[in-house]
């Protein structure tokens, strides 16, 4: 239908002519499967998609052709070149602003490159000019407010993802994105077969932080742990806050020793912060943390949890301010730097 259409449009403008064009529309029904590869997500036609634009060039020299064999084609037939512009600006939507860009100028200087070589004749170069070059200008003009409207979208989705995935007051990852994360994580360390183990912190007797100083110290307390946390680690591990003032951390390529030692190295350092209160007193705290290695029998996220949770709770029943391990589920196997809980009247 649409090659009928084509062909149509020759035999109203000359019909003796239009004996000789219609090969040459035929060709015209190339960029079809083009187009389809330029839609199509399946990656077996997107090389169509990236060959586009040089047959759209084509197809314009095809045009020019076809012009050339209508009587008065020329006249008739300049204004044709307008749809090349329409054509730039949607085949330009799949390329980089600067591939689209020069896709137009291209296509607006073609016709008029391939008449000052000798290959169009009779072909009106100023109106030409004059009828194609402010309709380049302006479909440039689009194609720039269309790459700033769609990077600016994408800034502000960037900006509202990482936002919905931000602790406020600590600056870490928030539980949503430890939890995406983590199940990430597990998935890579299974494939390549390395170890993977998790840290679960909770500061310890909070309450009576808050109770004590107040609730903008106990905030400044988290801030601080959550510092501890992110500066106490390699930058390839993860640190989130997944609680009031519990964080988890994830050590990738980590067995359970070595990041037990990671685990007691940040115990060290949060023991010896010293947090001004508002009321300008020092403010001393310690945390219990629970970790557990990724192992063979985990059907996911939620067992590595289980694993670190149940750690951590055997810290906070043997006395706080400790590192306790769990290999796996058979119990713990490594009750690392067991100290002395900080007394009420430390905090
Ligand atoms: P434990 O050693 O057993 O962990 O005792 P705890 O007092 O730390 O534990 P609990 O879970 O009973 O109390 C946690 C407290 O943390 C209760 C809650 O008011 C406080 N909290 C939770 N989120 C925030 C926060 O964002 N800022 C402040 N200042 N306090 C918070
Ligand atoms: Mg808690
Ligand atoms: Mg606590």
């Amino acid at each position: 239908m649409f090659l009928a259409l084509l062909w149509g449009w020759d035999y109203i403008t000359d019909p003796v002519g239009a004996q000789r064009t219609i090969g040459l529309r035929l060709t015209f029904l190339l960029v079809f499967p083009l187009a389809i590869g330029f839609w199509d997500d399946d990656a077996r036609y997107r090389f169509l998609g990236q060959t586009m634009p040089a047959t759209l060039l084509l197809s314009e020299a095809v045009f020019l052709e076809i012009l050339k064999r209508l009587d008065s084609g020329m006249i008739h037939g300049i204004a044709g070149f307008m749809y090349a512009m329409l054509i730039a600006l949607l085949a330009g939507q799949g390329f980089s602003l600067f591939v689209a860009v020069g896709y137009t100028l291209a296509a607006a200087a073609l016709p008029q490159i391939l008449a000052v070589l000798g290959l169009a004749d009779d072909f009106p170069q100023l109106r030409y000019a004059i009828l194609l070059w402010p309709a380049a200008g302006l479909t440039v003009l689009t194609q720039v407010a269309l790459a700033d409207n769609y990077l600016r979208r994408y800034r502000l989705e960037q900006r509202l993802k990482s936002l919905s995935e931000t602790d406020p007051l600590s600056g870490v990852g928030n539980r949503r994105r430890f939890m995406r994360l983590l199940g990430q994580e597990i998935e890579r360390a299974r494939r390549l077969g390395q170890e993977l183990s998790l840290l679960v912190l909770d500061i310890d007797h909070f309450k009576r932080v808050n109770d004590s100083h107040g609730h903008p110290t106990g905030d400044s307390v988290i801030r601080h742990v959550a510092d501890i946390c992110r500066h106490g680690v390699r930058s390839i591990d993860t640190v989130g806050r997944i609680g009031g003032e519990e964080f988890a951390v994830l050590l990738i390529g980590t067995p359970a020793e070595p990041a037990a030692d990671a685990a007691a190295r940040l115990r060290e350092a949060i023991e010896s912060a010293v947090v001004p209160s508002t009321a300008d007193l020092p403010v001393r705290f310690t945390a219990s943390i629970g970790v557990a290695q990724l192992s063979a029998g985990d059907k996911g996220p939620d067992d590595l949890f289980a694993r670190a949770d149940a750690a951590l709770y055997t810290a906070k029943r043997e006395g706080r301010n400790r590192v306790v391990c769990l290999s796996d589920s058979s119990g713990p196997f490594k009750q690392a730097h067991a100290l002395r809980p900080l007394s009420p009247e430390d905090t």
